[in-house]
């Protein structure tokens, strides 16, 4: 079956064609560990976990790298601003290391209570500086690059397709970028390889180079690791959409420039998750964390839920209140799927034909691009199903499950210790009982009492099962 994804150079749906047969090396941009991530970059790493494990599905063996940002990005993608790791030490009168390791050790905690699994390979900026001086080097002799004040600037005018990702006219990449006026450019876009002569003169991290001492530019960090762990051709690298006209843009000017061949073959990136009001900025420091949707009473999966529901490539708007929904949605889907469970009677068997068909049904959609939504089209007309046996049902589900990661199968442990459970149970046989007899007024009334006590009822066809309400 082929794999389809949509490609944002050219800006085409495409067949995926990998550089090696069965494999995919997947590079993803990581997080700038200066701050908590908010939930719109965690939006982004659900939609890459989902596409490594879309193609793991598909039985492609995904080598999955990514980068932690430790030196170098400036508030501004385009060389400007504070320096985000100081700006970060600053403020919480640490170290840049202690900050560093604080940081990337609470983006993995999130990553974990959302389902978001380890990539291959993690590597730090900070680990990889000889690499990216090699780099710089490469592009030094091959033309590319200009020394002014002290820096090392890549000169974007010997780069010619140096908009093809963007697919923006320079002045509209230029007003996009928010330039400071950097009086040492050639060209506004030109971007900076390696500071040594920068603002920040006391810059803690800052390693010896043979343009003087100093710190690399951003966007070095990616090209750089990207090609030591996975090659000089990439399949896929991904981000979010505002990486687009710079950060990727650059990353392709001066790996292409340096390889001297076209670098990555599918460029894929997450649409936005926005707020009310507008953007979530982590640098103004107002936005929200994976942490205070807990202490608002919602599961890290209940957000992944949420995030799954919509195409990752639409722009996604977070409301507590949607939140709120999806959580209720994804509580009834997992209370039908306990009662699909409590319906298996140990007697079954699997009839992997039976399978097929739905498990190729599942496969055409998180191929398409990653259709989720019709993925879940496709789990509940397993969970409908007349023909499949409880334990088929089940062993589909897990097999879902795998792509989703939303714990489908983990019993709800809800609390519900002021219940009179054999009361409960008991109105819910005698309405049962009602049902069958066609007293529809009498069910209704067990229902609506059911409801006083605060507990919904969820039908199936396996049966019906109850719980608590929020
Ligand atoms: P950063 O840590 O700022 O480098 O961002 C980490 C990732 O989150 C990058 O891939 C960004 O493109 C992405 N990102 C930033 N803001 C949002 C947002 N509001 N929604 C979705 N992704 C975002
Ligand atoms: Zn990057």
């Amino acid at each position: 079956m082929s794999f389809y994804v949509y490609n944002s150079y050219g800006k085409n749906k495409e067949e995926f064609v990998p550089v090696k047969e069965n494999h995919v090396g997947l590079y993803t941009c990581g997080p700038t560990v200066y701050n908590y991530a908010h939930i719109g970059n965690l939006r982004t790493y659900i939609f890459e976990d989902v596409l490594k494990k879309s193609f793991e599905y598909m039985s492609y063996d995904v080598k999955h790298v990514m980068n932690i940002t430790d030196v170098g990005h400036l508030q501004s993608d385009a060389d400007t601003g504070e320096d985000k790791m100081e700006l970060g030490a600053k403020r919480e009168q640490k170290t840049v290391w202690e900050i560093a390791k604080y940081y990337e050790d609470a983006f993995f905690d999130d990553c974990e209570k959302l389902n978001i699994k380890r990539p291959t390979i993690v590597c730090r900026a900070t680990e990889h500086i000889s690499e990216m001086i090699e780099l710089v080097q490469i592009l030094e002799k091959k033309g590319f690059t200009y020394i002014a004040d002290g820096n090392v600037y890549f000169e974007i005018d010997k780069f010619p397709d140096y908009n093809k990702l963007a697919n923006l006219t320079m002045e509209e990449l230029e007003a996009g970028s928010r330039v400071e006026v950097d009086e040492n450019k050639k060209n506004p876009l030109d971007f900076v390889l390696w500071f040594t002569n920068s603002k920040f003169k006391n810059q803690i991290m800052q390693w010896d180079s043979p343009w003087g001492r100093g710190f690399p530019g951003w966007h070095l960090e990616c090209s750089a690791m990207s090609i030591k762990y996975l090659g000089e051709r990439i399949d896929i690298h991904c981000g979010g959409i505002d990486h687009i006209p710079v950060h990727h843009t650059n990353e392709i000017a001066q790996s292409e420039a340096a390889l001297g061949h076209k670098w990555v073959n599918y460029w894929m990136h997450g649409e936005f998750l926005v707020v009310d009001g507008g953007k979530m900025s982590k640098s103004s420091g107002d936005f929200l964390t994976l942490t205070r949707l807990i202490e608002e009473g919602f599961k890290p999966v209940e957000y992944r839920y949420f995030c799954l529901q919509s195409r990752y490539r639409k722009q996604l708007m977070f409301s507590f209140d949607a939140l709120r929904d999806a959580g209720q949605s994804l509580k009834k889907l997992k209370s039908k799927i306990a009662l699909i469970k409590g319906a298996v009677t140990g007697n079954e068997t699997v009839d992997s034909n039976k399978l097929e068909a739905f498990k190729t049904s599942f496969g055409e959609q998180i191929s398409d691009d990653l259709n989720m939504p019709n993925a879940f089209t496709v789990l509940n007309d397993v969970m409908k199903d007349d023909v499949l046996n409880a334990l088929e049902k089940v062993t589909l589900i897990e097999d879902f499950d795998k792509v989703f990661s939303l714990e489908l199968l983990k019993e709800e442990v809800a609390d519900t210790s002021g219940i009179d459970e054999k009361l409960v149970n008991g109105l819910l046989a005698d309405r049962e009982e009602a049902r069958n007899r066609r007293d529809w007024a009498k069910a209704d009334e067990i229902r609506d009492r059911l409801n006083e006590m605060n507990i919904e009822i969820i039908d199936s066809k396996e049966g019906a099962a109850w719980r608590l309400k929020d």
